[in-house]
Order: C-alpha cells, then structure tokens, then sequence
C-alpha cells in the first residue's frame, strides 16, 4: 500500500515534470504549492507570477507579500495555510491562463484538495472563483461570503494583488480575512457585515 507521504511525494513531483501543456517549455519550473497537506485552509490563485517561477514557490512577490501580511494580522500564521494556484506554471507575461492550460492542469489542483480535505478553500481573485465555483463572480459583491458546492466551503476573496492597485481596496481585504479566520475558528461565525463594522486590526486582536 502506498503511503499518505508517498502519495503526496509523487503528487508534487508529476506537478514538477508535467509535460501536459504549452506552459512546460516556457516555465522555469512548475510551483505546485506550499504549506502543510493537512492545512484547513488552502488558498488558491491565478497562476505563478516572475517571482514565483524563479523561486518555486506561491506568492512571494509583491502580491505575496501583502497576502502574508493579510493572513498574519488577522492571526492565519501564513505557514499554516497550503497555498497554491489554479496553474502550476507561469504564463508568459503573466497572461492569464487560457482555458486549455486550466482544464490541463484542474486534476492536480482536484488531487491536491482531494488530499488535504481543508476545512475551508479560499479562492483568491475572479479567475480561481470561477474556476472552482464554475459560474460568473462578481467580486464587489462576493468577496467575503462563502459558497456551499459539493461538501465544500469556498471564501470568495480579492486577489491580494487588488490592494496593491488599489489602496482602498485594503480595509475590505482586511475584513474580510477577520471573516475567514472566524470561519476556520467558529462553528457560528459572525456575518461579513459584522465584521466590517469591527474596530481596527490591533484593537480586534487585542480583545481576541
Ligand atoms: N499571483 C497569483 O495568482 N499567484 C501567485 O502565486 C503569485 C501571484
């Protein structure tokens, strides 16, 4: 019988040798994802950016960054988290990943969540949203709120790359994760309106 480690071991290294789309001759390599494979919460992007196909790893550019932040003010130490994307490779200049490339890649992400079981998926940005909720996202409206499908708990959240565009997006992003670490907390979280209407971050903390 194969064990759990071994199945996960050579989950990650058919991610890092895949030949199934285009992306494999343009990549440096492929970044199938960080974090523990018993996480319960897993967070998914769009795809690896420049930084990330250097390094390896998910978010750890600018975007990343400011995701780490997120995560660690609002108590989600981020090594808690398995975090990966909808594609495991880079698209050139950052492109979004075209349909072919998605529906190429979508059984390692299947097989990733098959075998963490996480509590809750939290779907960063529009383009993992509609990938895994499989239906038209509009963000201004949905982040913040969780979609029930198929025994699953998916969090719609701005991509973290949202707050570098756009300052003012930040108060809502921050919100919205005191939401999702509720969620990983409670069994009866408070609505998103509640917590928007929260202190700031260190008092929320503080009273935590
Ligand atoms: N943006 C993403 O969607 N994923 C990454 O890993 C980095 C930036």
């Amino acid at each position: 019988m194969v064990s759990e480690a071994t199945e996960w071991e050579d989950l990650r290294q058919e991610i890092l040798t895949c030949q199934c789309c285009p992306l494999a001759r343009t990549r440096t390599q492929a970044v199938p994802g960080v974090g523990p494979n018993s996480a319960r919460l897993v967070i998914i992007g769009e795809a690896p950016g420049r930084q990330e196909d250097l390094q390896g790893e998910p978010f750890v550019g600018a975007a990343g960054k400011l995701l780490t932040e997120l995560l660690e003010d609002a108590g989600i130490p981020r090594n808690s988290v398995f975090i990966t994307n909808t594609v495991k490779c880079r698209p050139p200049d950052n492109r979004q990943p075209t349909q072919a490339e998605r529906t190429a890649c979508r059984p390692y992400l299947t097989r990733q969540l098959a075998f963490i079981k996480p509590k809750i998926i939290a779907l960063a940005g529009r383009v993992p949203a509609e990938a895994l909720l499989d239906t038209t996202v509009r963000m201004g409206t949905m982040h913040g709120e969780t979609q029930q499908k198929q025994d699953q708990t998916f969090f719609v959240m701005y991509h973290p790359a949202a707050g570098l565009y756009s300052q003012t997006k930040v108060p809502d992003m921050e919100a919205d994760m005191r939401r999702l670490k509720q969620l990983l907390d409670d069994e009866h979280p408070v609505k998103k309106s509640e917590a928007k209407g929260q202190l700031g971050l260190g008092q929320f903390l503080a009273e935590e």
